[in-house]
């Protein structure tokens, strides 16, 4: 039966040899695609997809979808189709089409010539409701919305079947084609699958598979007013393209029956559904009806706003593709549902950044620093290295002079026991450049406030080493004042304060959740100069700071800002560590 239901694929179209070393780490989905690989049942196909539906951006939770179905396509020398789910116009756009392009190109992955829409198909998956229709498969259904429940019974009860069940074929293949037609209200009638209200499957009490909508849709325009239920259409849609895996979320393991169920009534090719745990995230809401409602209700900037778990929003942020695969890699594949650590995100993003971000130097709160004994107009180059990570990213210059920022924190008047940092006469190494000590603190007169200090260099020490062999406890970044780059930076922070923003009290909503302290945006801060040149979407690591990434929309070269994509973690400790050695 399979076999010949299969047989109109050519044989082997796509099959590359299956690499039996590869590196990844077995899951249960690559395990049903060996074992097929192995007894031919596909006739050595594997041919994925991925069905968003365009009403909204791509999240991290669909991230991992993508990296599943491209994935194993790619893995295995098969195919994957990108095919939107757009069997409900009321909620979809073309802004969220292009932007899903995007997302998934950005991620690194390409569906080649093969995009479809479920609405592609709409005239077949109508011929095939008549199909069904004919065959006493599928029946108008009168019964009101609140009626229609009724029927259905509960977990613990059965359903009763519908007085309309016993319509003639004749008589459903004229209503269907009036509700076609646009000769009845919106609600007044659906076509329904007749299956089994006795079922203990709730989806398979006769459950719709038409329903009429006077909504204009993106793409087929007003040339139709029923639309076809998911549940109808995505079988039909991944029988038609051939697919052989067809892989969503757990959620739908009770809808496995009814999808086969569709397909086998119609006798049509049958593709196999997999289900597995849908990803969710610490700190993190992946539901694109809440993520909206952030969007309209102004709570972030847009849909890209880097504190966004959208594809885009990470993008902005500074997230790279790399980090994001990898950590689709690294989480698995399951078929429980768990909550995976935002950190775990975070710590394969600085893997990733340690390797590939160019270091530089920037004061985030600057002080100033005047260095009495260097000469007024003197300035000089200091070589920086770009990467220790890697040399082929080589050296630069970076300006140094008399006057310089230091960050705030890294001067305390009256240091405690653990601050290696500047001190009032206490000596630290400028990183790349001197050595310093502090000999005088200025302040304002009336508020007390520290506004600039003085200090003396040694000549001797140039590059940040001492002749004589004498350590420091300290180094610290600074930033030529005359040179400096100024800047605005946004620091950020979880955008809701509960691991699980979702879990509310009574009476409350995951707004209530909110971090009030989710962007804080720093202005004027002083960067090297070298950074004039940078551009939107180009990263650095801010040495001891943390990674950071031009804006796009927001940044200009007259107003430069930089976010901040994430934090270092001890790296800055074992430089210093290292310096002591
Ligand atoms: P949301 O609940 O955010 O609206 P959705 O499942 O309705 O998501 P779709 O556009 O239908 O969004 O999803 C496209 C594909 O991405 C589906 O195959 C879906 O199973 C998968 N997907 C969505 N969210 C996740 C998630 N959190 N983890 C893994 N896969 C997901
Ligand atoms: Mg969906």
């Amino acid at each position: 039966m399979e076999e010949r239901k299969n047989s109109h694929y050519p044989a082997g179209g796509n099959n590359a040899p299956v690499d039996e070393n590869s590196s990844a780490p077995p899951h249960f989905i690559r395990a049903i695609i060996r074992e097929d690989l192995r007894t031919g049942k596909y006739q050595g196909r594997v041919h994925t997809r991925f069905p968003p539906e365009p009403n909204g951006y791509l999240h991290i939770g669909h991230a991992k979808s993508i990296c599943l179905n491209f994935g194993l396509a790619k893995e295995f020398g098969g195919k994957c189709n990108l095919r939107y789910d757009d069997t409900n116009p009321a909620k979809e756009d073309v802004e969220y089409v292009e932007s899903i392009e995007e997302d998934v190109r950005w991620l690194g992955f390409d569906w080649q010539d093969r995009k479809f829409y479920a609405s592609d198909y709409f005239e077949q998956l109508y011929r095939f409701a008549v199909a069904l229709i004919e065959k006493g498969a599928a029946y108008v259904c009168d019964l009101t919305a609140e009626q229609v429940r009724e029927y259905r019974g509960t977990l613990t009860e059965p359903g009763k079947n519908s007085p309309y069940r016993t319509r003639s074929v004749q008589e459903n293949l004229d209503l269907f084609r009036r509700m076609k037609n646009g000769e009845f209200e919106e609600g007044s009638r659906v076509l329904r699958a007749k299956i089994d209200m006795t079922s203990p499957n709730l989806n398979m009490r006769d459950p719709a598979i038409y329903r009429i909508k006077k909504v204009h849709h993106h793409r087929s325009g007003d040339s139709w007013c029923i639309y076809p239920m998911y549940d109808f259409a995505h079988g039909i849609c991944d029988s038609l393209e051939g697919i052989t895996h067809s892989i969503c979320t757990l959620e739908f393991e009770d809808h496995r029956p009814l999808y086969d169920w569709f397909l086998q009534q119609l006798d049509i090719y049958r593709p196999q559904q997999i289900e597995f745990a849908r990803l969710n995230v610490t700190y993190t809401l992946l539901s694109k009806r809440k993520l909206l409602q952030l969007v309209n209700e102004g709570h972030v900037s847009g849909w890209d706003d880097p504190r966004m778990p959208t594809l885009a929003g990470y993008r902005r942020r500074g997230y790279t593709a790399e980090a994001i695969r990898n950590f689709a890699e690294i989480i698995g594949v399951a078929k429980r549902d768990s909550m995976v650590d935002h950190q775990l995100l975070e710590y394969c993003l600085r893997e990733d950044l340690n390797k590939r971000a160019q270091r530089v130097m920037a004061v985030l709160n600057p002080l100033k620093v005047v260095i009495d004994n260097y000469p007024e107009d003197q300035v000089e180059e200091m070589e920086a290295i770009n990467n220790p990570e890697d040399e082929s990213m080589g050296k630069r210059k970076v300006p140094f002079s008399r006057v310089i920022y230091i960050e705030r924190d890294d001067f305390r008047e009256d240091p405690p026991k653990q601050f290696h940092r500047l001190a009032p006469g206490r000596e630290v190494r400028l990183r790349y450049a001197y050595f310093i000590t502090c000999t005088r603190v200025v302040k304002d007169e009336k508020s007390g406030e520290i506004i600039e200090l003085h200090g003396t260099y040694d000549p001797a020490s140039r590059g940040g080493w001492a002749p004589d062999g004498r350590k420091v406890k300290g180094t610290i970044h600074w930033v030529s004042a005359q040179h400096a780059l100024d800047a605005t930076v946004r620091l950020y922070e979880y955008l809701f304060t509960k691991e699980d923003p979702g879990d509310t009290e009574e009476g409350r909503t995951f707004l209530d959740n909110l971090n009030a302290n989710s962007m804080l945006e720093r202005r004027h801060c002083k960067m090297e100069p070298g950074l004039k040149a940078a551009k939107p979407g180009d990263r650095f690591q801010f040495e001891r700071l943390g990674y950071f990434c031009v804006d796009g929309p927001d940044s200009s070269p007259e107003a430069p800002i930089f976010n901040r994509t994430v934090t270092l973690r001890d790296s800055w400790a074992k430089i210093e560590k290292k310096m002591q050695e």
